[in-house]
């Protein structure tokens, strides 16, 4: 996953306007904004509205204010545009279903028709921490799919397979196909492209040459390693920002309305003094 010399770094932001941003986002996409600066790189801003029911127009409109507020500055994005465009994923599908009939030409992907609660009831109950259970194989080829019911694809991963990467905080990592994870949705059964699929393609065709998130994403990364293979992309480089927790321990999520940067903003409270203390 080394890059060539002399190529030049460009990260991304990517929101999801699914909320308002709060100010746990906002310090992992300064992490990722200082990353770029450093390297004299370009920032990408791409605004992930795949979820047409949760993302809604106020929130897109609200993200960019948030963000300019916060003191992003962004060189190529939806308001801005850019060579490597469109930079929302709604305006992406064909793009994604372009990779998606490659992977099933490939033979990469099934068909399943197990609900979550399918999932759930199959597997014995999921450690702590998981993001989300192994999917039991239920569908695996050759098997019997529930007919009728709405079917999503899923991409077999290598059991016993180790992927490995660098991440560029936490060092030398490694999971294990089938064990760490399972088989994974990839085409949603509403006809969507699911969120692996989904950042793969854009970040290999918006030429990402490092990918900053959180490390909640971790485990996802290894998913998304195994789809560059099966699309022959190369996949960027990796770096997964500690979160922020409140005091208690929690992770802060989008729910904790009191920590969104429109709150925070109307309490008077100054861009440069929530930065501070945020690692660059
Ligand atoms: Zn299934």
């Amino acid at each position: 996953m080394s890059r060539e010399p002399g190529e030049q770094y460009r990260g991304r932001l990517a929101p999801s306007p699914t909320g308002l941003l709060h100010v746990g986002h906002a310090r992992t996409f300064w992490t990722a904004q200082e990353r770029a600066a450093a390297r004299g790189g370009t920032l990408v801003l791409r605004n992930e509205d795949l979820d047409r029911s949760r993302c809604k127009p106020e929130f897109v409109a609200a993200m960019f204010e948030d963000l300019r507020w916060l003191g992003f500055r962004w060189q190529e994005g939806p308001d801005c545009g850019g060579p490597f465009g469109p930079y929302s994923q709604s305006e992406r599908l064909e793009v994604y279903r372009a990779a998606f009939e490659q992977l099933k030409a490939s033979g990469f992907v099934y068909l399943c028709t197990c609900s979550r609660q399918d999932v759930l009831r199959a597997v014995a109950a999921p450690h702590a921490g998981e993001d989300e259970p192994i999917y039991p194989g239920t569908c695996r080829p050759p098997a019997k799919m529930a007919p009728g019911r709405p079917a999503s694809w899923r991409f077999r991963v290598p059991d016993g397979e180790t992927l490995a990467f660098v991440d560029g905080r936490l060092g030398a990592q490694a999971f294990v196909a089938g064990r760490d994870f399972g088989d994974f949705v990839v085409w949603r059964h509403d006809d969507v492209p699911a969120y692996q699929l989904a950042v793969v393609v854009d970040d290999a065709s918006m030429r990402i040459t490092e990918v900053v998130r959180g490390e909640d994403l971790l485990r996802s990364t290894a998913r998304q390693l195994l789809l560059y293979r099966a699309l022959g992309l190369k996949p960027p480089e990796f770096y997964h920002c500690q979160l922020m927790t409140d005091d208690s321990g929690v992770r802060l999520a989008k729910r904790h309305d009191s920590l969104s940067l429109q709150k925070l903003r109307e309490t008077g409270v100054r861009p440069e003094e929530l930065r501070e203390g945020w690692p660059a």
